[in-house]
């Protein structure tokens, strides 16, 4: 995440950088001298959604944040919600950003990220019916699989693995 913590968010003093000894020796994080709150930085899980639409002959849904720059058309992504699985977490992002109920969603894989401090969690899922983009998303575009160019990155490498499970071998935007 982008955002750093000046003070301890349970008594309000300063943080500081400070090396404790924990299980896998002296370690120096963020943590208060008050009261022993320690900022673990734990990376956060974001599921994402690989969509296949099986009433548009199996295309794959890609879609464009409004806060992006430049043509980048990428998978549904979200938080999980406290109280919920990663299951209902996907099937509920994918309503809320794109309107289409979906069940069932299958895993594909988990992946790193960690330029975001994120872990990927990825799932496939089948929808139909009208798409309606939430406000955080420009735009939407409908993808052959064969014809999708993977990213060097957490979800594009989601979606190749999953290309390869349906016997394609996967395109990149970029070589190695
Ligand atoms: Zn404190």
């Amino acid at each position: 995440m982008t955002h750093s913590y000046n003070y301890c968010p349970h008594c309000a003093s300063p943080l500081r950088l400070l090396t404790q000894v924990e299980d896998g020796g002296p370690k120096q994080r963020l943590r208060c001298a008050a009261c022993g709150w320690t900022h673990w930085n734990n990376p956060t899980p974001v599921l994402a959604a690989i969509i296949e639409m099986t009433d548009r002959d199996g295309q794959v849904l890609l879609a464009r944040n409004a806060a992006w720059q430049g043509r980048m058309f990428a998978l549904i992504t979200g938080f999980m919600e406290a109280g919920e699985s990663a299951e209902e977490g996907i099937v509920r992002e994918v309503f809320e950003e794109t309107g289409l109920r979906t069940d069932a969603p299958k895993l594909v894989g988990v992946y790193d990220f960690q330029r975001m401090n994120q872990l990927i969690v990825a799932y496939h899922l089948q929808a139909q019916g009208e798409i309606v983009l939430s406000p955080e998303l420009a735009e939407y575009k409908l993808f052959r699989p064969e014809g999708i160019r993977c990213w060097r990155a957490g979800t594009g490498y989601a979606l190749a693995d999953w290309l390869s499970t349906k016997g394609i071998t996967p395109m990149w935007m970029d070589p190695a």
